[in-house]
């Protein structure tokens, strides 16, 4: 009988609450997660800002709950540095966060444990102090957590901040195949915020968490799981890839964007693997003379092309718009849209190659797709994920620190059809291999439901 009785509230615990950062590359896959675990038989309620908050319509099975925040203007401001946004949202949510979870488990007795994002280390500061277990979801790769993890060793031997431009390009002992320069850094941000940010992530992980969720696979990372595992001293799962594990509603769906799909009609009027397709992600900004470098190179290289220009995503005179000149070869041969299903492009037989800037969910998104990429990796965890793509996996080429129109045509060309692109596309197609075995099997998802079920 006592054994019932000690087993009686486990048997009743069975429902987990999320609480997703709210950005496009964050609230993806955690929604991805929560509904597979739902698949998996547990309850899930997710807690969201008011700020970029979910459509609940789009997943009927889940619960959304919202804290209600009050934020201040740097929060959400799109023209925020990125590290003062973090911050803010983080103090600005936390007591809103640890109401609204406190309220629920009054409510109910079914909660087994809460995940967050990872960058929310208020939220998981919050949720241990109330006693109940907190596992933290990296959405980054396991080469970034651990890059992070070992920030404070980085700075004691002098690596961060960089304190000689010479030692940009040797190799970071311990992080390999990372150099110096690959290492996670956000130009115009305070080095002491960033440094700040990072430690405080660290040591709420440290304090708080009882395990570590990350949007990866072994095939790709398992030495730096293993790595990652041995530091924190707590289980991690690698649950990835989520976009291909989640039987739910198209990942496209969980966007905060609306895709023009009738660029799938344009990719559908293309031979296989004729068109290069372009984007740089839901948050990556850059300089007006860099897009005109783009526009140009592209134009240059006689190459199709599918072109993601994001509104507000160029800074600078003239905003957006395509230079003037282009001939009528580059309006001919591409396709400029605002937002593009990407998962349903990247699997379109018409697209050759992938030029990204290496955010984790794009970089995984190509991995998964088997397409060769062209690095361009703008900030924050994007040089980590580009060295990896380049010189790891090898499934792509870097456009390269300096982008001007002929370099750009160059590469363009090289990835589409050259030696060093059919390299990285037979890489790719590996790769792309490795992970459709790991969907299929998908034995950390067990492992961690059981895990859940067992706090
Ligand atoms: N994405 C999309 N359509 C676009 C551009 C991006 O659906 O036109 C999606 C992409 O598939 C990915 C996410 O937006 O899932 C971007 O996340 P990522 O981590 O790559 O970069 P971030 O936006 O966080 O810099």
């Amino acid at each position: 009988a006592t054994q019932e009785i000690e087993k009686a509230p486990h048997a009743v615990r069975r429902r987990v609450v999320l609480f997703p950062l709210p950005f496009q590359g964050h609230l993806s896959p955690m929604l991805q997660l929560a509904e597979l675990l739902r698949a998996r038989g547990l309850a899930v309620t997710v807690l969201h800002t008011d700020f970029n908050a979910p459509d609940p319509a789009r997943h009927p099975e889940l619960a959304f709950v919202s804290i209600h925040e009050a934020l201040p203007h740097e929060a959400t401001s799109p023209d925020a540095d990125i590290v003062a946004q973090l911050l803010a949202l983080n103090s600005g949510c936390e007591a809103p966060f640890r109401e609204a979870l406190a309220s629920l488990l009054l409510l109910r007795e079914d909660v087994a444990c809460v995940v967050v994002d990872g960058q929310w280390y208020a939220a998981l500061g919050a949720a241990g102090a109330l006693g109940v277990p907190v596992l933290a979801l990296r959405t980054d790769s396991a080469a970034t957590f651990g890059s992070l993890l070992a920030f404070p060793r980085l700075r004691d031997a002098g690596y961060v901040p960089i304190k000689e431009e010479r030692r940009d390009d040797e190799l970071v002992p311990e992080l390999e195949p990372l150099r110096v320069r690959d290492l996670i850094r956000i130009d115009g941000s305070d080095v002491d915020a960033l440094r700040g940010f990072i430690a405080r992530v660290a040591d709420a992980v440290r304090a708080s968490a009882s395990g570590v969720l990350l949007n990866s696979f072994d095939a790709i990372e398992a030495p730096e799981l293993a790595r990652i595992e041995k530091e924190l001293s707590c289980p991690a799962f690698a649950v990835g890839p989520l976009h291909r594990m989640c039987p739910g509603p198209a990942p496209a769906e969980h966007g905060l964007h609306v895709p023009d799909r009738r660029c799938l009609a344009w990719l559908d009027a293309h031979p296989p693997r004729s068109v290069l397709y372009v984007s740089l992600g839901s948050v990556a900004r850059v300089d007006r003379g860099v897009f005109e470098e783009m526009a140009w190179g592209l134009a240059g290289s006689g190459v199709p092309f599918l072109w993601v220009v994001r509104p507000g995503s160029v800074r600078g005179g003239g905003a957006d718009e395509l230079p003037n000149g282009l001939d009528e070869g580059f309006r001919s041969r591409g396709k400029v849209v605002a937002w593009a299903p990407q998962l349903e492009v990247l699997a379109h037989e018409a697209v050759g190659a992938f030029w990204t800037h290496c955010g984790w969910n794009s970089t995984l998104e190509g991995v998964c797709a088997g397409v060769p990429m062209l690095a361009q990796p703008c900030f924050a965890d994007q040089t980590v994920n580009a060295r990896y793509v380049t010189h790891r996996w090898g499934v792509g080429l870097e456009v390269g620190d300096v982008i001007d129109r002929a370099r750009v045509a160059a590469r363009v060309r090289m990835v589409m059809a050259g030696e060093e692109g059919d390299r990285a596309r037979e890489r790719a197609r590996q790769l792309k291999l490795q992970a459709d075995q790991c969907v299929a099997a998908s034995f950390a998802l067990d492992n961690l439901v059981q895990y859940v079920l067992s706090l």
